[in-house]
């Protein structure tokens, strides 16, 4: 694999000490949410990796899908499909033994298919995207029978940003909880933001940006380790003149001469467009800036600082090069959206490869 040019290392070590951090913390088990190929992390070896380890309850997967792929990598903990049930799906979920969220009557009727009859139950106390409200309660009740309800959770919308909202949401939810008088195997409502509140009726927690190093907040107060890092090579070394436009439509104008490089990673591989004339990659533990446009498969950057950079020589995009460091949270400041989607959006010509 020598011949591969950008590759997203995967620290398998770190990924683990994320876990047992957030469990010391939590003391509670762990759904571990591998969706979206595990936040781009690759979901196989993700989720090989942490099935082994006792504080891993199961998975979290969107949809039917996702869950078959877990399977066929060889995950045979509980594999919970967040996005429901769809008739389509039921052969899917009986054969490789998927557990759905049902959110919807749609979903519970479909469910009486299931050869496991086993679901978890999910309830909308402020989301308002999936999940009953506490007045379907009544109707609830009546639809119930025939099911296993193996599980009943919530989910928080602004456990990062709205501590008031939050509480509200658990009171809500244990409102729910005392009415419905079930006795679930698992209830849940936490996500990474969310393992701050005190749940104490809660025994699982749903986590995937933590497990992946990100902090959902600045002052999240779990010590975790970036597990992904993205290198890249430099392909071309040049001089460019003072008043010389560089990329497409010539938006950076070079004020000097200078010595640039070509690296060989654009919004193809996941580097947003928006970080153009904004953001910066490392060469040998020096920030270099992007200039001009991204292309699809390159971007020009700034290398006059740097004594004998050359073709080959690695770059980081995602990481730490010597003293300085790139977090996807740093990528994602400059361009206006979160952590989450620049990590998946890290696309498939990246290869990842574990590293122990
Ligand atoms: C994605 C997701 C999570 C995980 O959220 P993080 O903020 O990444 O920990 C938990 N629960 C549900 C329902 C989700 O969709």
């Amino acid at each position: 694999m020598e011949f591969i040019r950008s590759v997203a290392y995967i620290n398998v070590e770190n990924l683990k000490e994320n876990v047992e951090s957030i469990f010391n913390y939590t003391k509670k088990k762990i759904f571990a949410v591998v969706k979206a190929d595990a936040y781009g992390h690759d979901a196989e070896i993700v989720s090989n990796h942490l099935e082994p380890l006792s504080s891993i309850e199961g998975f979290c997967v969107a949809t039917a899908y996702e869950g078959y792929l877990l399977r066929k990598s060889g995950i045979r903990k509980l594999i919970l499909v967040l996005g429901g049930i769809l008739k389509e799906e039921v052969d899917i979920f009986n054969e490789f033994n998927l557990t759905p969220v049902i959110s919807d009557f749609y979903h519970l009727e479909l469910s009486k298919k299931l050869k496991s009859k086993t679901v978890h139950l999910k309830f909308d106390t402020g989301m308002r995207r999936l999940g009953f409200y506490f007045s379907d309660i009544g109707k609830l009740r009546e639809k119930l029978s025939g099911l296993a309800i193996e599980g009943v959770l919530s989910h928080f919308p602004s456990a990062d940003t709205d501590k008031e909202y939050t509480k509200n949401q658990i009171k809500e939810f244990m409102k729910i909880l005392n009415l419905l008088n079930l006795k679930p195997n698992y209830i849940h409502i936490q996500n990474s933001a969310g393992v701050v509140y005190d749940c104490p009726f809660c025994n699982v927690v749903r986590i995937g940006l933590a497990l992946y190093g990100e902090k959902p907040t600045s002052d999240y107060p779990i010590h975790l380790n970036p597990v992904m890092s993205i290198l890249s090579k430099v392909i071309s070394v040049k001089k460019v003149k003072k008043g010389d436009r560089i990329s497409y439509n010539g938006t950076f104008q070079a004020l000097t001469d200078m010595k640039v490089a070509v690296v060989s990673f654009g919004y193809a591989d996941g580097l947003p467009r928006l970080l153009s004339n904004k953001g910066c990659v490392l060469i040998d533990g020096e920030k270099c800036s992007i200039l001009g446009n991204i292309t699809m498969d390159m971007v020009v950057v700034d290398v006059s600082h740097l004594k004998d950079v050359k073709v080959g020589d690695d770059v980081v995009i995602v990481g730490k090069s010597k003293d300085k460091q790139i977090t996807f949270t740093d990528i994602a400041n400059l361009s206006n959206t979160i952590s989450y989607e620049i990590m998946c959006g890290i696309s498939k010509r990246v290869v990842r490869k574990e590293v122990k």
